[in-house]
């Protein structure tokens, strides 16, 4: 996939001292990850780099870690394992590892592989040239910082190189202030730190003067954004204000975000999203469990009934709203009952897709020492029947959608086939069409058949 490059913002004063030399990139993990990634592909790209095809080109490897859901040191360690011949032919090669884990396991990374060259942390992304300089000279290096530094914990200014040259991250908040008991990001990525508005709508109005017509507002918790903000008594910032703005600005069409927390969502935000025209009808909404007592043990702040009558009052405010959802099966203690509340809540909710997870432990948080740890046998089946459920109700959302004319945003030729385009309805459903378009088109398509996973169209002309 083509990758576009915004214009270089790089440090005063530096000179790009790798110019011709070739990077690669490998991203575990969410979206701010992937954010973050582009955010070092674009400094190595400042620095006189180019993208490296695979591996055996690369002088530069960047492994962005996560440790949220995945299995994260076997993929990391055996990543590194395979890395560590290529260091051994080619001693010149730089190996970089950063996010989530390598906050979490600070100089174990170094310890468990001797041969890793840079070392950092979440906080510290905007250091990787000088971090990289200082292996040059000096030999391996981990830097670490413990929370956001509150001006530069955003590295707004840095460059970015984007997957798809009309679509943008934009960073509101880094951190988060809740204590959900299987979630680490609070330990790695630190308390929440809003960026401020004006900074934001500028960061969004260079990304339109860019080409971008779609951006999509990230945080932990966006309904808390601003919280940190107010100061001498004024009225500080909240989340639906800055969604009005950012839908306001010049040439955004589409305006995303992710991910709101169910305790923290108001009509407030209801209303912004109904009533600016660039925001998009499309809420992810996490649920992960529909057990009363499950979602008391992971400490979420809401009850199944609370969390179906905020989902009630956004689809009350904005007609034809998407809704997707996170679920963890498996959560210590969950039972057979638990279970069952979750599927009725799912069925209730209707969702229009899914995103599933079977509990793992992560080391350091509260969920991992808790008792009554599910066999991974009744997880397993348990997985399997959400998933069928999900599929079902996926669907049904979808062929209720056969017939209609909506407006898709083409991301580029669908991978199965060349001839067919891949592209998105506002809603966030992907929706395959045959032409051949450039990226970032918006066309009007009709909806002509419906799959679980996405809808296929034809042009109107
Ligand atoms: S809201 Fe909960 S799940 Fe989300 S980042 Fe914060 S602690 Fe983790």
């Amino acid at each position: 996939m083509s990758l576009h490059l915004a214009p270089p913002a790089r440090r005063p004063g530096r000179v790009p001292a790798r110019a011709g030399l070739r990077y690669l990139v490998r991203t575990f993990g969410c979206q701010m990850n992937e954010h973050d990634s582009e955010r070092v592909a674009g400094l190595l790209a400042s620095d006189g780099m180019i993208p490296a095809a695979v591996l055996d080109e690369a002088d530069v490897v960047f492994l962005n870690t996560c440790c949220i859901r995945e299995n994260a040191d076997d993929r990391l360690y055996g990543t590194l394992g395979h890395l560590k011949a290529a260091k051994k032919r080619r001693p010149g090669l730089r190996i970089v590892v950063g996010g989530c884990l390598a906050q979490k396991d600070r100089d174990q990374v170094q310890e468990r592989a001797p041969w890793v060259d840079v070392v950092f942390g979440t906080h510290n992304l905007h250091r990787v040239l000088d971090l990289l300089d200082h292996a040059d000279e000096w030999g391996p290096v981990t830097e670490i910082c413990e929370s956001a530094p509150a001006e530069e914990g955003f590295a707004a200014d840095l460059p970015a190189r984007r997957e798809l040259a009309h679509s943008a991250w934009v960073t509101i908040t880094v951190g988060c202030d809740n204590s959900c008991t299987f979630c680490i990001v609070p330990l790695v990525r630190g308390p929440e730190v809003s960026r401020r508005p004006g900074e934001i709508i500028e960061e969004v109005r260079r990304l339109a003067a860019d080409g971008v017509v779609e951006v999509t507002l990230l945080g932990q918790n966006v309904n808390s954004y601003g919280r940190d903000l107010g100061v001498d008594g004024r009225r500080r910032p909240v989340f639906a204000d800055l969604l009005r703005r950012v839908g306001e600005v010049p040439g955004i069409r589409r305006v995303r975000f992710t991910s709101p927390h169910p305790k923290d969502i108001r009509e407030d935000v209801a209303r912004a999203m109904a009533e600016t025209p660039a925001v998009c009808e499309h809420l992810h909404l996490p649920l992960q469990s529909g057990s009363a007592r499950v979602l008391r043990a992971m400490q979420r702040g809401y009850t199944p009934a609370r969390f179906l009558q905020r989902l009630a009052m956004m689809r009350a405010a904005v007609p034809g709203l998407a809704v997707t959802t996170d679920i963890i099966v498996g959560f210590p203690g969950e039972t057979e009952g638990d279970f069952r509340a979750t599927l009725e809540v799912m069925e209730e909710a209707a969702f229009d897709g899914a995103y599933t997870f079977i509990f793992s432990p992560r080391p350091g948080t509260p969920a991992a020492s808790l008792e009554g740890q599910v066999d991974p046998a009744v997880a397993a089946e348990r997985f399997a029947r959400l998933a069928d459920l999900q599929q079902r109700s996926s669907l049904a959302g979808n062929r209720a959608l056969v017939g209609r004319e909506v407006e898709v945003l083409t991301e580029g030729p669908s991978r199965k086939d060349p001839a067919m385009a891949t592209a998105r309805t506002r809603t966030n459903k992907v929706v395959h069409l045959p032409g051949v378009f450039p990226p970032g088109t918006f066309l009007q398509a009709r909806l002509v058949r419906a799959a679980p996973s996405h809808l296929m169209g034809r042009p109107v002309p």
